[in-house]
């Protein structure tokens, strides 16, 4: 995984009129060092050691402004836990969806897209939006189950 360099964001800061403050900076590097899918506990774990001042309250903040500004997105892997990650890496949007084990958490990304997936979800985002008038702008794709380790240990 390259390494985001929170310089490159300096640009999508100025757009949205906000300075790109210490933990603002810290946060995307910490996400940009990682392709896991941190909990704000985990961001907070990662910065803390960097930026003895910051807390737990401003990790959550600022992850809030950073999902605002398009920076970062949300996740949610069926365990009450929010998780993020960088939208893009290294300048590129990183699109992708999961596939997320609901016994121990392991998280599979995958974007070599099947042809049917990208047709169907493209038909799907079309048809939504003409029943529901909606501008759909984006969509995140995330199958819950059983890894192979564990689907393994179930049947045992
Ligand atoms: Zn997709
Ligand atoms: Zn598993
Ligand atoms: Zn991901």
């Amino acid at each position: 995984m390259k390494q985001v360099r929170s310089s490159e964001w300096t640009g999508a800061f100025k757009q949205h009129r906000l300075r790109l403050t210490k933990p603002r900076q810290l946060i995307v590097d910490v996400l940009g060092a990682t392709s896991d899918h941190l909990s704000a506990e985990e961001v907070y774990l990662r910065v803390h050691p960097k930026y003895a001042r910051i807390g737990l309250t401003t990790v959550y903040r600022t992850l809030d402004v950073l999902v605002r500004m398009g920076i970062v997105s949300r996740l949610d892997f069926g365990d009450a836990r929010s998780r993020y990650e960088l939208v893009e890496r290294s300048g590129k949007p990183s699109h992708h969806h999961h596939l997320v084990c609901s016994s121990c958490k392991r998280v599979v990304e995958y974007d070599d897209f099947m042809d049917e997936e990208v047709k169907l979800i493209k038909k799907l985002e079309k048809a939504l939006s003409r029943k529901h008038g909606f501008g759909i702008t984006g969509h995140v794709v995330q199958f819950l189950g059983l890894c192979p380790a564990c689907k393994t240990l179930a049947r045992a």
